[in-house]
C-alpha cells in the first residue's frame, strides 16, 4: 500500500509540467536560449559548441533541466547541429510542423514544452532517427555513465 502511493507520487512529478510566463522565460534564459525554446527559433548551424562535444556525459533541458541525451546516443550528422539516433525514454512530445515546404516532425521537451529540434528517420542504426537539435537548448554536464 505504501509502495503503491509512492509509486503514485512520482507518476505524478513526472508528467507535471512547468509552466511560465513569457516574462518569467525571458528572466532565466539568453535571447538565444528564449529564440530557440519559446519560440521554435533555430540556431545558425555549427555556431554553437556542443555540436563538436565528445566527452562523457548528459545532455539536459536548458529550460528545466530534463534529462534528453546521453554522449552514447551522439553522433557526428554532418549538419552543425548536435544530432542524436535516440534520447532517455518519454522526455519529448512531438508536432508536425508544416513551416517548410514539406512536414517536419517537431519536438519539444515534455517537461517545460521548450523547442528542441526536429526528428528525422534519416539517422544511424539501431534506431534510424536523428534528433537534430538546437544546442543553446542544451546544458552538458560531463558526468559518467552507467
Ligand atoms: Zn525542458
Amino acid at each position: 500500500m505504501l509502495f503503491n502511493s509512492i509509486l503514485n507520487v512520482k507518476n505524478i512529478i513526472v508528467k507535471e509540467k512547468m509552466t511560465k510566463t513569457d516574462a518569467e522565460w525571458q528572466k532565466i534564459l539568453s535571447d538565444n536560449e528564449y529564440s530557440v525554446l519559446r519560440k521554435e527559433g533555430t540556431e545558425r548551424p555549427f555556431t554553437n559548441k556542443l555540436n563538436d562535444q565528445k566527452k562523457e556525459g548528459n545532455y539536459y533541458c536548458k529550460g528545466c533541466n530534463a534529462k534528453l541525451f546521453s554522449s552514447k546516443m551522439k553522433f557526428d550528422s554532418g549538419t552543425g547541429w548536435p544530432s542524436f539516433f535516440d534520447s532517455y525514454p518519454n522526455v519529448f512530445e512531438t508536432t508536425t510542423d508544416y513551416k517548410l515546404v514539406y512536414p517536419r516532425t517537431e519536438y519539444h521537451c515534455a517537461k517545460c514544452d521548450g523547442h528542441h529540434g526536429h526528428l528525422f528517420n534519416d539517422g544511424p542504426a539501431p534506431t534510424e532517427k536523428r534528433y537534430c537539435n538546437n544546442g543553446v537548448a542544451l546544458k552538458f554536464v560531463e558526468e559518467k555513465l552507467f
